[in-house]
């Protein structure tokens, strides 16, 4: 008889061999815009606290002071007696900050997309999502039970052709910006068809919010588009926020909806409180420094240049991500090794987070970079072969 488990141990081997395992590293220091770690300092381009607040004085204090004030743990669900006004002064704030009429806070991204999507489809219905949608989505559109249709990317005349074949309720699904191309979804298009099918569309703008649009309102600022075009629109915390958590935004209608269906919402314990003042500190700044904003365009145009100069397989990326394309897993691997050796903290992102033949480096800016780290990476970019 096989030893217990021998089938697991088997599939670990086999992601080795197929350079996929992955492995965690020990960050030792603040995550900044250097993290300590194996004993040395990098500068490091993979965090996604892309306007520089998670380690914000105001933010700090924020959540210092809430901790003195209430504790550490919220206690219970929101719904029992988790949900402290802190929280709801939050939501009142995401709300306006959005234009929407209410904002709900979910205890992660993950959780609010699973829980947003399996709420509101019944197995008659169905969902459409790009093929690179984030994880969450796809785990929500088939958690569902719905029919559930994945469309090529940005492919809006593929996603035409699902519309309409389709009954029941219809509910589109994309990332505003994408996690791990860095492009934005055709959000124009996509709404044009969502009225066109007497569908709901959902914007997950995790990527977008506080670093994309006017007072880093997201790619829904960009397109011009509302909350008529685009009546779920979620975001999360633990990115351009600097904190942790997430929201989605809407009608009275949804965010009611949502409070007595969303299973994520419901039966989980609910975000510390001091996490919401935290957020509500961040958000703030958030709204307040459009230099953090204009700092990113300086720092991403000029890697963009640089990276032309050097010929590097850039992709049309016009956020704070920019990933170089690579192909393959273990030159994408031996690449983040090399960077590593040179001082810099770059991921390589390797199938099944990305299509198979597209593993790739995931550069990402923070506003608290300099000209100068941009120009070392460049520099030891131009040191390796892509
Ligand atoms: N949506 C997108 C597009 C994301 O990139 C992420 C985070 N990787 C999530 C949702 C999940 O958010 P959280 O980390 O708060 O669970």
């Amino acid at each position: 008889m096989r030893p217990a488990f021998a089938h697991l141990a088997d599939d670990l081997d086999n992601l080795r061999q197929q350079n996929r395992y992955r492995s965690r590293r020990v960050v030792q220091s603040v995550q900044g815009v250097y993290v300590q770690m194996d004993g040395r300092k990098l500068v490091n381009f993979c965090s996604n606290d892309y306007l520089g607040l998670a380690q914000h004085p105001d933010v700090i204090n924020a959540f210092k002071n809430a901790v003195d004030e209430f504790g550490v743990g919220s206690g219970s669900a929101h719904l029992i007696c988790g949900h402290s006004a802190i929280h709801h002064a939050l939501e009142d704030e995401l709300a306006d900050f959005t234009g929407r009429d209410r904002a709900l806070l979910f205890s992660t991204g993950y959780m609010a997309n699973v829980g947003i999507i399996t709420a509101l489809l019944a197995r008659t219905d169905a969902v459409f999502e790009d093929r690179l949608n984030h994880a969450s989505l796809l785990d929500g559109g088939l958690a569902s039970g719905a029919i559930f249709k994945r469309y090529a990317h940005a492919d809006t005349d593929a996603l035409a052709r699902h519309l309409q074949a389709a009954s029941g309720n219809k509910l589109i699904v994309t990332d505003g910006v994408f996690s791990m191309d860095g492009d934005f979804a055709p959000l124009d298009r996509l709404s044009a068809l969502a009225k066109q099918h007497n569908a709901w569309l959902m914007v997950d703008d995790a990527h977008g919010l506080g670093v994309i649009g006017t007072q880093g309102k997201g790619v829904l600022d960009y397109y011009g588009v509302s909350q008529d075009d685009v009546p779920i629109l979620m975001g999360t915390l633990g990115k351009g926020f600097g904190t942790f958590g997430a929201f989605v935004a809407g009608s009275e209608t949804l965010i009611e909806t949502l409070i007595q269906k969303a299973r994520t919402y419901i039966y989980t314990t609910a975000m510390p409180t001091a996490v919401a003042a935290a957020t509500r500190a961040s958000l703030l700044l958030l709204i307040k420094d459009q230099w953090r904003r204009e700092k990113l365009h300086v720092l991403s145009d000029r890697f963009k240049a640089g990276a032309n100069d050097l010929g590097l397989p850039l992709m049309p990326s016009a956020s704070a991500i920019q990933p170089l394309l690579v192909g393959d897993s273990q030159a994408a691997v031996a690449l983040s090794n090399t960077l590593f050796k040179a001082g810099f903290l770059v991921s390589a992102i390797r199938p099944p987070t990305v299509a198979q033949g597209s593993a790739r480096l995931r550069i990402t800016f923070s506003a608290l970079h300099e000209i100068q780290h941009v120009d070392g990476l460049l520099d030891a970019l131009s040191t390796v072969k892509l």
